[in-house]
């Protein structure tokens, strides 16, 4: 139930009781699981919420009904769970929630469909269900998950109600590497655009894989992400406060978030960009500000 993630997922929980509360539904969530391990759960939690005519959140409220009771069984008929068939999710599977929830369902019951790593989407089936998207059944609610938010299409997460789990504790800041990000914000902070030419002798001239600079970025956008708060609210503390206050020493709000949003974009760019040493260059580039790149 609903209520199980109270505590664990604190801002989805209050989100999503607000849904109930004004009875306002999307037609489509992407929830972002940011590899939360209760996911699964919280998934099926959620789905039990948006069926259950009472709004299922705990035992007082429901889990008794009709509806809650269905939901359990596999040959439900009105929910249908689809996920990768191989390394992809094809466009003969959106096909079938289509031809499955083609008819109006007799009981006027909500009928959901959940995809499971929606990232794995391929074009022709992430086309197939954005036309889907687009002609929105008051009835018919998409749930899509996936790990991270910015693996999915632009266009599908634009169609969809973003609910992101809090992964905070489940993508800490490394301490390990804490030296190593340390000397990393040194350099892209102080050496601007020439830290490019500074990156090598870093690296000790390794090669890093893209999976490497994934766990980098990821962790520089939680160090800026807290200075960004930092630099707002005086009490707040940080448990990585030697590399925030690092961060604070160089930039203002607005520069936290101009470069945050820099950091997001690489995120995003490392799932689909292969050549690591480009991406890294062009990454100081913008991360500067790009004050010589438009000359
Ligand atoms: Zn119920």
């Amino acid at each position: 139930m609903l209520e199980d993630f109270k505590l664990s997922q604190e801002n989805f929980y209050h989100e999503v009781i607000q849904f109930g509360l004004h009875q306002k539904f999307s037609h489509a969530y992407l929830i972002e699981t940011k590899d939360y391990l209760d996911s699964d759960n919280l998934v099926l939690a959620f789905a039990k919420f948006l069926y259950c005519p009472y709004h299922y959140t705990n035992s007082s409220n429901c889990g008794d009904c009709n509806r809650c009771h269905l939901i359990d069984l596999s040959t439900n008929s009105d929910i249908m769970v689809i996920s990768p068939d191989g390394s992809w999710i094809k466009k003969e599977q959106v096909q079938e929630i289509k031809d499955k929830f083609m008819t109006t369902s007799l009981e006027n019951n909500v009928r959901i469909y959940i995809i499971k790593e929606a990232d794995k989407l391929n074009k022709q089936a992430a086309n197939a269900l954005l036309k889907f998207l687009e002609e929105p059944d008051n009835q018919l609610i998409g749930i899509l998950v996936c790990r991270n938010r910015y693996q999915v299409l632009e266009t599908l997460q634009s169609r969809c109600q973003l609910l992101s789990l809090s992964g905070e504790q489940l993508v800490p800041v490394n301490m390990e590497n804490e030296d190593f990000l340390s000397e990393f914000i040194n350099v892209i902070e102080t050496k601007k655009e020439a830290a490019i030419a500074f990156i090598p002798s870093l690296l000790a001239n390794e090669y890093w894989s893209k999976d490497e600079w994934s766990a980098i970025f990821e962790q520089l956008a939680v160090i800026y992400e807290q200075a960004l708060r930092k630099s707002v609210l005086t009490d707040f503390s940080s448990p990585f406060s030697k590399l925030v206050d690092q961060v604070l020493k160089y930039n203002t709000t607005k520069d936290c978030l101009r470069k945050l949003e820099v950091i997001h974009s690489y995120i995003q760019k490392l799932t689909f960009n292969l050549n690591v040493s480009l991406m890294l260059d062009s990454f100081i580039i913008d991360f500067s500000g790009g004050e010589y790149s438009h000359v």
